[in-house]
């Protein structure tokens, strides 16, 4: 837990591991230090001892010469006027102790009696103390006390610093204590101490002596410690407090008193701190690459879950696709959908091959070619599609695809605009048609046929001799056209009655329309029982030539006539041909072959009568 908390702030964690490790390797510097500073303390305590014990045997050492020369006092009150029997007593003396610079005796007015020996005292021979002598006020003092006491440090007569071991000698006369002087040793003072610390001077000491803090004697090692390490031992030489001995310790005294142990426990304690901050640096280290991990993790998790709902999604787009590709191929309508710029077929279903007997790959190549092959005005087309693309709209086109059989299918093609990624596509949906034009053509041609007689009716012979009429003033033709009137229908009728006057009627279409020969050549009823026939292309010559066949089949057609003196239905015929023109129309046309008729008519029926100019 709280090294998921640290893995969460991995700077502060970083920070508090290396204050830390600070405060480790602080903590154990701290404690080498007072292990260092007690293990110095030790040293300087038994240096301290030793310093001490030095001092004490150095008061021995003294006090066992100095006890020399008190014995050699007492015996003053024996010797003192027998200067043979003391020199005896002095050599001995001088025999057995061999520091002694000399030995002296001083009278009550401190003058030098005798001195021994002579040699190289030879300067205070009838010396005599002035007041001024530094000592002087010290032989006053001893002199009151009676105790001995070895002097201060001060120059000797003989030259160099010296030392008095001064004891004062009495002797009683009549029952007094007379004072006769001092006994006094003088000591050089080095030749003393050598002799004093011989045996005594450890190797491991430096030494330095000193009298009211002037240094008198040193032995000072090479590898004494500095100063601080130096401890002192006041040295009470001959009653006298004011001598000091300083001893410093040597390396080898302080290896022999400082162990590694402190060294070994920083370096442990060095160790161990590093070792802890390393593992719990490792641990955040971990701890943040486990959480990095877990983040990655759940990153991951969270990518699979997206991408599990993507491929779902695209698994069920895919079905959708694959449904609807499904749909489509089995639709019967022919859907493409092409692209442009580049122009491209991009998808066709399985009604655009079945449709016109190729297999899939074979249509492909085909429109990939030479799409005329399929669609014989595919250029055409290809540039209606074009404009329709610049227009963004939608639009029906009747087409004609060829089979693969060679013929050719109507096909009505619905295209819609449609621009998708930045592309233009053209969707289109194909239908063969060819049921409903027919169907269409039908009705067409229904509505323009005549119900009795199956001839077009009068509504198309007025659109048609108006087309006529244009396509022969462009083509610059005559237009041709006959009115036709039964003769004495009227009492055909009354005698026969309506309805074989409409099987009548029948007969003669019929009649009619197996007599037209030529293309573009059209039968009509004009209305009741008059039809009209109009000749594209036809002058009076030929008009009059048609007009004799009708006659001629009518007449084969032999129907009777109810009437007396009339044996067969007749038609009268007026025909007419005109120029198309600027200055005439189809009105003129059909007045002229009406006033045709009329003539006919009137100049006794069942003939034709012809005019190719316009009455005036
Ligand atoms: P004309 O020789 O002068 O033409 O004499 P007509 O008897 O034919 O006289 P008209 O043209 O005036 O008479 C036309 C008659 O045709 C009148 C009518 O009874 C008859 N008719 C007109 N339309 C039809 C039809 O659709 N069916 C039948 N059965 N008779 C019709
Ligand atoms: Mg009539
Ligand atoms: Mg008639």
């Amino acid at each position: 837990m709280p090294l998921r908390i640290a893995a969460r702030n991995p700077g502060l964690s970083r920070g508090l591991i290396a204050t830390l490790c600070g405060l480790l390797i602080a903590a154990n510097l701290l404690i080498w230090q007072a292990l260092i500073n007690a293990e110095k303390q030790q040293t300087m305590s038994r240096l301290q001892l030793e310093t001490q014990a030095l001092a004490l045997q150095l008061e021995a050492r003294f006090d066992s010469q100095a006890s020399s020369l008190r014995r050699l006092a007492h015996r003053w009150a024996y010797h003192h006027d027998d200067y043979t029997q003391w020199l005896l007593d002095v050599e001995r003396l001088l025999n057995d102790v061999d520091n002694y610079q000399a030995i002296e005796w001083l009278d009550a007015n401190y003058r030098m009696q005798w001195v021994e020996p002579l040699a190289g005292n030879e300067a205070v021979v009838d010396f005599e103390y002035p007041l001024d002598h530094p000592n002087y006020p010290f032989l006053e003092r001893v002199r009151e006390s009676g105790q001995p006491e070895l002097s201060d440090s001060f120059e000797l007569q003989q030259g160099g610093p010296g030392l008095a071991y001064y004891v004062p000698v009495y002797r009683e006369i009549d029952g007094e204590k007379h004072f006769d002087g001092f006994l006094l040793a003088i000591f050089r003072v080095e030749v003393l101490l050598e002799d004093l610390l011989r045996d005594l001077a450890e190797e491991r000491l430096s030494l330095v002596f000193f009298d009211q803090h002037r240094e008198l004697f040193s032995r000072q090692r090479s590898d004494a410690l500095a100063l601080d390490w130096a401890v002192e031992s006041q040295v009470m030489l001959g009653g006298n407090r004011g001598f000091v001995l300083r001893s410093q310790p040597t390396r080898q005294l302080l290896q022999e008193t400082t162990t590694s142990l402190p060294a070994m426990i920083l370096v442990a304690g060095l160790l161990a701190s590093i070792s802890l901050c390393l593992v719990l640096w490792l641990a955040l280290l971990s701890a943040q690459r486990s959480s990095e991990l877990k983040q990655s993790n759940q990153s991951l998790q969270r990518e699979v879950v997206r991408r599990q709902a993507t491929e779902e999604r695209m698994q069920q787009q895919s079905a959708r696709l694959k449904l609807i590709l499904d749909l489509t191929d089995h639709s019967h309508d022919a859907l493409f959908i092409i692209g442009l710029d580049p122009q491209e077929l991009i998808y066709m279903n399985r009604a655009c091959w079945q449709t016109l007997g190729y297999s899939q790959r074979e249509l492909g190549g085909i429109l990939a070619i030479s799409p005329e092959d399929i669609m014989p005005d595919y250029q055409a087309w290809s540039e209606l599609l074009q404009q329709q693309v610049d227009s963004q709209g939608n639009a029906i086109y009747q087409q004609h695809a060829r089979h693969r059989n060679g013929d050719l299918i109507p096909m009505e093609i619905s295209v819609s605009y449609m621009q998708r990624y930045g592309r233009d596509h053209l969707i289109c949906v194909g239908r063969n048609n060819s049921v409903q034009l027919a169907l269409t053509n039908r009705l067409q041609a229904l509505s323009n046929q005549d119900g009795l007689t199956g001839l077009y009716n009068r509504r198309y012979f007025d659109q048609t001799l108006q087309s006529e009429w244009r396509r022969m003033r462009r083509s610059n033709e005559p237009l041709g056209l006959l009115m036709l009137d039964v003769d004495h229908f009227k009492p055909f009728n009354d005698r026969l009655g309506h309805q074989a006057g409409d099987v009548a009627l029948q007969q003669l279409a019929q009649a009619l329309s197996d007599n037209l020969l030529r293309e573009g050549d059209c039968a009509c009823r004009y209305g009741g029982e008059e039809f009209a026939v109009i000749l594209p292309g036809a002058d009076l010559t030929q008009c009059e030539r048609v007009a004799s066949h009708l006659h001629q089949a009518v007449r084969e057609l032999q129907i009777s006539h109810p009437q007396a003196g009339i044996e067969f239905l007749t038609i009268s015929i007026g025909a007419a041909s005109l120029a198309p023109s600027a200055d005439n129309s189809p009105h003129q046309l059909i007045q002229m072959a009406d006033r045709m008729l009329y003539q006919a008519k009137s100049s006794g029926r069942n003939r034709t009568c012809s005019a190719d100019q316009p009455a005036d």
